[in-house]
């Protein structure tokens, strides 16, 4: 059955919103989702009725607090299929789990000689880190190239990837161009040559459903606020031999066992990765949100959007002045427009509330290798997007084509 979209966005008080004189048109959710009032109550509620921190007192509050905070985990653990709560680490985001791997397995399991595989849609989150490693350790960054189509080179990935790769890490979906990389071929091919691989699922958790045991990765990460949770909680999800194994990196307080002057002995899983106190109710809000996607039709809203992608592929090729980039098939769609520059275009659409992300989407080296030095234009849809939204955005398109 087709989704009630109407009766959803009812859910997301965002959404329903005049901006510059215009019905809000939200087409930025590749930058941030909007939250929907379940989500909005989980947040309300920690703070108002049950605010105090996990872990530590025997205070009824302490209780509740921490039984909610660990639930989420379990929610969460659910939600990706991970084997164990405890393999669902607590991070910032998607930026801050890769830095704590980068930091915790990278420099300490990476060599002078070893090879890091990345591609060249990889957004900087999963650029910067590894390149902090290899600096450190000698271990050598290797970029697996683009099809004259803008897609990931799986003929060349298989030549890069080699006994001396020790990590590959790459995203499941681009963020700037919304193609979702064979991630599956990439890990049977890391794990033929003994490699450990990282999955950045920032931009694959809002639209596809994720089985990290079905994917075989060792890590795989994301943020809340991409999947109508608050911003500041994201999740680390590790296979437990590498958690096992591997040193905390920050460290302090919640995260040991023992501690003297002489020596600390540090928490079990997770624990051991989540020193200082940690976002409590942004961990409790990520677990409402995990409960609202599963009270929906997945598969039924993943249809919807892929017709509204369909509807702005097929309006804009229809613009013979308008270059769509690449094969968009989750999520964002980029396109260029001749003699335009893309900021005085999402200026022209803010103006009529319709809201874009324009530049190079954290991902300067693809904007270098597709030669596009003055970035995209990039739109990017959730399930609440409507058929009029899209409407309005290529009618606003057509009204700046004749303004410029
Ligand atoms: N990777 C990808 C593919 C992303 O889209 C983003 C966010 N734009 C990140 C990593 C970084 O996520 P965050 O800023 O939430 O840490």
């Amino acid at each position: 059955m087709a989704p009630d979209i109407p009766t959803l966005r009812r859910d997301f008080p965002t959404l329903a919103q005049i901006v510059n004189g215009h019905p809000l048109v939200y087409l930025d959710n590749a930058a941030t989702t909007q939250k929907p009032q379940p989500v909005l109550d989980a947040l309300n509620h920690y703070y108002r009725d049950t605010n105090a921190n996990v872990h530590r007192a025997s205070h009824a509050l302490s209780g509740q607090a921490t039984r909610a905070f660990e639930a989420a985990r379990g929610k969460v653990a659910r939600f990706i299929n991970a084997p164990a709560p405890e393999q669902v680490i607590w991070t910032r985001g998607t930026t801050e789990a890769i830095n704590l791997v980068a930091h915790s397995f990278g420099m300490h399991h990476l060599q002078a000689g070893d090879e890091i595989v990345l591609s060249t849609l990889e957004h900087h989150a999963n650029i910067v880190p590894w390149q902090q490693v290899a600096a450190a350790t000698g271990a050598v960054i290797k970029v697996i190239p683009l099809t004259a189509g803008a897609e990931l080179d799986l003929e060349a990935a298989a030549r890069l990837i080699s006994p001396r790769t020790r990590l590959l890490a790459v995203g499941q979906v681009s963020n700037a161009l919304g193609v979702i990389n064979p991630v599956r071929e990439l890990i049977a091919m890391a794990k033929s040559v003994g490699a450990v691989t990282l999955i950045d699922g920032a931009q694959a958790v809002g639209h596809l459903p994720v089985d990290v045991q079905s994917l075989d990765c060792d890590f795989y990460v994301f943020s809340g606020h991409k999947m109508f949770a608050p911003t500041g909680i994201g999740v680390l999800y590790g296979k437990r031999e590498w958690l096992e194994k591997m040193p905390p990196w920050q460290t302090g307080g919640e995260m040991i066992k023992s501690v003297s002057f002489e020596h600390t002995s540090f928490g079990e899983l997770p624990f051991k990765f989540e020193a200082g106190t940690p976002n409590i109710a942004g961990a409790i809000a990520l677990g409402a949100a995990v409960d609202y996607l599963s009270g929906l039709d997945r598969a039924a809203l993943a249809r919807h959007e892929h017709k509204l992608l369909q509807q702005l592929l097929t309006g804009l090729a229809a613009m013979p002045d308008v270059h769509i980039i690449g094969r968009p098939q989750a999520g964002s769609v980029s396109f260029t427009i001749d003699e335009v520059h893309p900021q005085d275009l999402a200026t022209l659409l803010d103006m009529q509330g319709i809201a874009v992300r324009t530049g190079h989407h954290c991902a300067m080296p693809l904007m270098q290798a597709l030669g596009l030095e003055q970035g995209t234009i990039r739109a990017s849809v959730a399930f609440y997007n409507t058929e009029q939204d899209i409407a309005a955005l290529l009618a606003g398109i057509h009204k700046a084509r004749e303004f410029f």
